[in-house]
């Protein structure tokens, strides 16, 4: 082996993916010989419960390059790419897919713009496949509050599909949060960044793993991990209705004075009861959000653990029972 070669690391995360895995390797490894690179596959098993891990270890024990992390249970996919990531070792590592809608073609034109000397090459979605209106609306308005919001650009159509190079990848390793929305720290480290455009494939085998409910959740979460607007707002619209408030009182001593006092009026009591009613549950509900969120980070509990792993040269925990 020639030493000077730059050593590559495709992270692969996989939840219950046994049907994809052999097609996966199958596409990558040819390719992975293509390039004028050494290169090394870390799959983290993020508590499948299919033949997911088997077919893993199969694959590993067919070639050492492909590596294996298998997690003591599923901690979601930004968990298991984090200890993918703490776990490789190359001088620019790409984050994948196991489902082939990251077509492995695309890391070639990555590697060119990282010889070129960026730091950061992530890949633009040309086109969402397979994805509704509905679903398509939700992302442009997330995107839309997210930078308002949080005050980072988020390239738009860019996933966790893209090269870093070393620097990057050690600096995203030292960060200790929990709650670990990845598009929003790839973007936060900054570093010199590059976009190339790629076409997304379809997923061949079993479906998403993304519910709405699990959409909606991790939404919340990415925006309210790197913005305080949520907290804040309250204050604004808080002095606002007082200062509402404040007016209508002088209007309706006003009134009284020179009309006396008139008994209608319970409507409005009510309405406005309700709505400020409702308003404080909503603004002790987001407390309550970062409170828990400040909760779990105290606690500082590993973010993920390893149950075996196995290819990987310091303290390998091959032996299986
Ligand atoms: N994944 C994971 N843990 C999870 C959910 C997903 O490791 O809890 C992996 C999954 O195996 C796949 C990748 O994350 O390799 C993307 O998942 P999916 O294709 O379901 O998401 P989508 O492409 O729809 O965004
Ligand atoms: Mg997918």
């Amino acid at each position: 082996m020639v030493a000077a070669r730059p050593l590559l690391s495709i992270v692969v995360p996989f939840f219950n993916e046994g049907a994809n895995v052999e097609r996966l390797f199958l596409r990558l490894t040819p390719f992975l010989e293509s390039l004028d690179l050494a290169w090394e596959v870390v799959c983290v098993n993020d508590g499948s419960r299919d033949d997911t891990l088997d077919r893993l270890l199969a694959a590993h024990g067919r070639d050492s390059r492909i590596k294996v992390i298998d997690l003591s249970r599923n901690f979601g996919k930004e968990l298991a790419l984090s200890a993918g990531l703490a776990h490789s070792q190359g001088d620019a590592v790409v984050p994948m897919d196991a489902d082939l809608q990251h077509p492995p073609e695309t890391v070639r034109d990555m590697i060119a713009k990282w010889r070129e000397g960026y730091d950061v090459v992530y890949a633009i979605r040309h086109a969402r496949i397979g994805q509704g209106l509905a679903a398509r609306l939700f992302a442009r308005g997330f995107y839309w509050t997210f930078e308002h919001l949080a005050e980072i650009p988020l390239p738009r159509e860019a996933g966790d599909f893209r090269l870093m190079d070393r620097k990057v990848v050690d600096v995203i390793n030292r960060m200790p949060e929990r709650s670990r929305f990845m598009k929003g720290i790839f973007a936060w480290v900054g570093f010199r960044q590059i976009g190339i455009p790629y076409q997304q494939g379809e997923r061949v085998e079993g479906g998403t793993k993304w519910g709405f409910v699990k959409l909606l959740r991790f939404a919340f979460d990415g925006l309210t991990s790197f913005s305080n607007f949520p907290l804040r707002v309250w204050s604004y619209i808080g002095a606002m209705i007082a200062g509402l408030s404040f007016f209508y009182i002088v209007i309706r001593v006003i009134r009284t004075l020179i009309y006396g006092v008139d008994i209608p009026g319970y409507e409005s009591i009510l309405i406005i009861m309700l709505f400020l009613g409702g308003m404080q549950l909503l603004t002790l509900g987001i407390l309550g959000d970062y409170l828990g969120r400040v909760f779990n980070e105290v606690k500082g509990r590993p973010l993920y653990i390893v149950r075996s792993t196995h290819g990987f040269e310091d303290g390998d925990s091959s032996r299986r029972k």
